[in-house]
């Protein structure tokens, strides 16, 4: 009798969960994924696809479902706060040429290339794991409207790929400040609904300045992504005022003028955001800073 496939729990839904979930079914797992959220999530303000993640795409057969929502008609301009620009570089410019496109597309091709394959769960998480020498016993919640119900379940293998605050990791390992230390600089992105006053809405901008940036990223068949940069010595004082009043602080106490007036009124008017310190993850006892991540809480 042949042996039952080993069973994995693939905590999220994003693009780590979903590549790992089609990997282990390629060589004879059975995947089960797990995600927090009710459903699939909004897809994001902006990817850049490099060379490397071309090749990985490729490789795993997604890289034409991926697509590529770089606009050539695009020029990127540098401008300054009293509105004066010269063409300048744009994130697609970068070297490598990275494709522009929306975190949601990488996720869209993954999820139709596993979604009949792989059990998927919406509403639920783990509140609990318990190792075993066998595997792991996990208590998962899932949460339907007012209603939640708890199973426990048990699973040769657990993968935590909730993102960089991993509920996974805290069940497993402790608390997030043992593994993340923080990088001082805040991270703030959403979608344009209108674009510059004065430039066309496949145009580029970038303002930067010492220890603040703004760009925009336009795509073609999507409304361009607004990201804010800024550096910070105290990150908490950030999170204690609405996200736009630490923007507005941390881009003055100069006018604004009139291309970050209207960046800042379109992330102001946003109907959704994120909003969020960069920290680099950290494994105690082994040097600092091998990478850095931006977690978007809820997006
Ligand atoms: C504004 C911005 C721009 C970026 N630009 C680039 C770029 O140009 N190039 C690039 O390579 N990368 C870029 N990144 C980074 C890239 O988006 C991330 O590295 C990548 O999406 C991380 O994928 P992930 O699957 O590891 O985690 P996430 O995308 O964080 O997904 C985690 C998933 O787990 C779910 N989850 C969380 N907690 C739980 C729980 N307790 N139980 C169940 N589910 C849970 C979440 O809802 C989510 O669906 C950017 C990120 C941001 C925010």
């Amino acid at each position: 009798m042949n042996k039952p496939a080993p069973r994995a729990l693939i905590v999220g839904m994003g693009i780590g969960g979903l590549a790992t979930a089609m990997r282990l079914h390629d060589i004879g797992w059975d995947p089960v994924i797990v995600e927090r959220a009710s459903e699939r999530r909004a897809p994001g303000y902006f990817i850049g696809l490099f060379e490397t993640g071309r090749a990985t795409a490729k490789r795993m057969g997604i890289l034409d479902a991926i697509g590529n929502r770089t606009d050539p008609t695009t020029i990127t301009y540098d401008v300054e706060r009293d509105g004066r620009r010269r063409p300048g570089m744009g994130y697609g410019d970068l070297p490598g040429g990275p494709r522009l496109i929306l975190r949601g597309d990488i996720e869209t091709a993954l999820h139709d290339a596993v979604a009949l394959r792989t059990e998927m769960r919406y509403g639920t998480t783990p509140t609990a794991l318990g190792e075993h020498p066998a595997g792991v016993v996990v208590t998962l919640r899932t949460t339907t409207g007012e209603d939640i119900a708890e199973t426990t379940e048990h699973f040769d293998l657990v993968i935590g790929a909730d993102g960089v605050r991993s509920t996974v990791r805290h069940l497993a390992f402790g608390p997030d400040n043992r593994f993340m230390r923080p990088l001082h600089h805040i991270v703030a992105a959403t979608t344009m609904k209108e674009p510059v006053p004065g430039y066309r809405s496949q145009d580029g901008v970038v303002l930067a300045e010492p220890g603040r940036s703004v760009w925009t990223f336009p795509f073609t068949g999507h409304q361009p992504g607004l990201l804010f940069n800024y550096r910070t010595d105290d990150e908490d004082a950030q999170f204690r005022r609405p996200p736009i009043e630490s923007l507005r602080a941390a881009f003055g106490p100069e006018p604004v003028g009139p291309v970050l007036g209207h960046l800042l009124r379109q992330f102001e008017q946003a109907d959704d955001y994120i909003f969020d310190s960069a920290r680099s993850r950290w494994t105690p006892g082994t040097p600092t800073g091998s990478s850095c991540s931006v977690t978007p809480p809820g997006a």
